[in-house]
């Protein structure tokens, strides 16, 4: 966990924050913080573990969703974990599990976390699922673009945003339905003229896509001297 920590740090201090600055309004900036994107990340983990994993076909027979849905399953699993999870923070939020004053803060560095997963590209499951959860809030009006380029969360209509998303996702899966897979991924799993855009700004940040963590134990282990 300490290591995870450590890594999510790296990760958010390098990558999420310089890409905030650059993509996400500036006026909502301030609400990105380390604890909300480190929480996600956890609530993303959680999530793979709950929703429909062994589920019963229309006609009786006993089957997965990884099985019925095949190549598309990696995408739409990975984009369930980041939207239950972050539909998961509003909850732990809402019992009083989790400080009122993070609510803001959970939407805006999920907001800026998009463009970081995307930059993974969307031939990769990560990057797909994010584009898939950023179309579909941005045209339920949960994210807006303002006149300098940059994206905003609008508070009133992202969680429904979320919700829908969520039981739209988890709908399919309990189907084990993969026409109704590939459409969504389909029509919303795509780089648009908006989103391409923000990740074409960012090539020119030259802001790094991921991390290299280092273990100064390795090291030791092949003798050579801590640096
Ligand atoms: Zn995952």
């Amino acid at each position: 966990m300490v290591i995870l920590k450590n890594v999510s740090q790296a990760k958010f201090d390098r990558i999420l924050l310089p890409i905030a600055r650059i993509c996400v309004a500036e006026a909502q900036r301030t609400n990105i913080e380390f604890n909300s994107f480190f929480l996600h990340t956890l609530c993303h983990e959680c999530c793979h573990g709950i929703g429909p994993h062994n589920i019963v076909l229309p006609d009786g027979q006993h089957s997965t969703v990884r099985l019925e849905l095949e190549e598309l399953h990696s995408a739409l699993e990975e984009a369930k974990a980041d939207i239950v999870g972050l539909w998961a923070l509003q909850y732990l939020i809402d019992q009083g599990l989790l400080s009122k004053d993070l609510e803001k803060a959970v939407y805006v560095s999920f907001l800026a976390g998009c463009f970081r997963s995307i930059r993974f590209g969307l031939q990769e499951a990560h990057g797909k699922g994010q584009a898939l959860q950023f179309n579909w809030i941005f045209e339920n009006g949960g994210f807006v673009q303002n006149g300098d380029k940059t994206f905003a969360v609008d508070f009133n209509k992202i969680k429904g945003a979320v919700e829908s998303l969520s039981r739209e996702i988890m709908n399919i899966q309990a189907q084990g339905n993969k026409v109704a897979a590939r459409l969504l991924l389909e029509r919303y799993a795509v780089l648009t003229p908006d989103l391409h855009g923000a990740i074409n700004k960012l090539e020119n940040f030259q802001i790094p896509v991921d991390i290299a963590p280092s273990f100064d134990i390795l090291q030791l282990l092949e003798g050579k001297s801590l640096g």
